[in-house]
């Protein structure tokens, strides 16, 4: 028998399965509804309709090389026939070339690489890394962040999914990062932005005691919670600030990396090397789990002889490392950073700025590469936003209508409280932007009839 063959065909038994037996994320499961699909290529994914979608969300930011890239397809399904699992105390020939890529392509002296199975794994791991080899017990971490779903990583995190599972762990000291739209510093330039939350920040270290603090953690550019690019001086400042004070600085890069801001690293942007990155879903698009922490030598040295109190059994799972192996050359074959890059230039960029004349209900576009946050208003210049902050229910509704057009015209986006984010695949064409983009166009009169 095919040992496939009970896998079901038609969508309705699909979702019988699904709502009798899978208890899904962040979701009241009675509450929920979801959406079979039948099958994904390229920039698009199919429902056992035919409807096809226009992937705006690359699935959660991660389908950085489209669905079913054919060479990566091919590299899994031929590596799968030679090895498919080993565990971590072994060397392994995938595991030891994705290492050696991912290192190639980051910054500075990051030569080792702690695999994971994701991101908030990463994340829990770079802050153990940073409080062993400091000795330090506190963390900082940023408000509108997100880092992952762990105990540590959901604590770290600093939007409303953490508010489910407080107080969380110990030791975590909560900051402002630079938002000028929204500023919690009252600034009006970036100058001002830049210069108010580094001193924020300086400020907190002095009464938290800078001598207890381990690690700082941030979103290289922030992800989930509206694109947040950081002005020029930001990152380099908090990097002097942790040099001053012996201070882990901590990149999560998990949705930034790996091509989404047309660099390897954002961090390549202001030519910033943190001491530990923390990377996932860009480095394989999500094809198999994977994700890793990246150490510097001086952070690699504390554990020579002293033992690291970690691991997982599919720490630097075969399958995964080569289908990252395949992800890295393909970059590399397919000028996929340098495509992205040019993506936001001179597609993206300049197309939501058109959008943003045409409708008021636009407060502000901003990003970089395939990573853009259209954030909506009912006001310009009060800048209320469309829904209110973790709007749920009848307070969401606004943003929920945006999103039933956008989906009525073949477009899925992902939208967060008053923002769609733009985050197609890196490889996608400047003609589906373009027709994504005229989609938006249209959705964007619905958000305007509230204005
Ligand atoms: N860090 C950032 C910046 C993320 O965007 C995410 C997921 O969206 C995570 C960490 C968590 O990654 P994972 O869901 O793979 O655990």
């Amino acid at each position: 028998m095919d040992p496939l063959a009970t896998i079901p065909a038609d969508a309705e038994t699909v979702r019988r399965l699904d709502r009798a037996h899978v208890f899904h994320s962040w979701s009241a499961q009675a509450l929920i509804d979801p959406l079979p699909i039948a099958s994904a290529q390229g920039s698009y994914f199919t429902d056992y309709h035919g409807r096809r979608y226009l992937d705006f969300a690359a699935q959660l930011v991660n389908v950085n090389l489209g669905h079913q890239h054919p060479k990566l397809v091919a590299a899994i399904q031929e590596y799968a026939t030679r090895m498919t699992t080993i565990q971590p105390a072994f060397a392994n020939d995938a595991r030891s070339e994705a290492a050696r890529l991912i290192c190639e392509v980051a910054p500075g002296d990051l030569n080792r690489v702690f695999f994971t199975n994701g991101g908030a794994e990463a994340n829990e791991n770079a802050i153990r890394l940073a409080k062993l080899h400091t000795g330090r017990h506190k963390v900082f971490a940023a408000y509108r962040s997100y880092h992952g779903a762990t105990a540590g990583s959901l604590t770290l995190t600093g939007d409303p999914r953490r508010w489910g599972v407080e107080p969380g762990i110990a030791g975590v000291v909560r900051y402002w990062g630079p938002y000028l739209y929204r500023s919690a510093f009252h600034a009006t330039t970036a100058e001002q932005e830049c210069e108010r939350a580094l001193r924020h920040l300086r400020d907190l270290l002095m009464v938290e005691g800078a001598h207890t603090v381990a690690a700082m953690v941030l979103e290289t550019v922030v992800g989930t919670n509206g694109v947040l690019v950081p002005p020029h001086g930001y990152l380099q400042g908090v990097r002097e600030l942790c040099d001053e004070f012996g201070i882990v600085m901590v990149a999560d890069e998990v949705m930034a990396g790996f091509g989404r801001c047309g660099e390897w690293f954002a961090v390549d942007r202001w030519d910033v090397t943190p001491d530990l990155i923390t990377f996932a879903k860009g480095v394989n698009s999500g094809y198999i789990p994977l994700g890793g922490v990246l150490i510097n030598d001086a952070i690699n040295e504390t554990f020579q002889r002293r033992v690291y109190p970690g691991g997982l059994t599919y720490s630097g799972h075969p399958l995964a490392c080569a289908s990252a192996v395949a992800s890295i050359n393909i970059f590399y074959d397919e000028g996929v950073i340098e495509h992205a890059r040019w993506l936001g230039t001179d597609v993206i960029g300049p197309g939501l700025a058109e959008l943003a004349d045409r409708h008021p209900s636009v407060g502000e576009v901003r990003g970089m590469g395939v990573f853009w946050a259209v954030e909506l208003v009912r006001d310009r210049d009060t800048r209320e936003p469309l829904v209110p902050y973790n709007a749920t229910g009848a307070d969401a509704q606004p943003m929920n209508e945006f999103a039933t057009a956008c989906k009525q015209r073949g477009l899925w986006p992902m939208t967060h409280f008053n923002r769609t984010h733009v985050v197609p695949p890196c490889t996608a064409s400047e003609q589906e932007i373009r027709e994504g983009l005229a989609i938006l166009d249209d959705a964007l009169d619905v958000a305007d009839r509230y204005y």
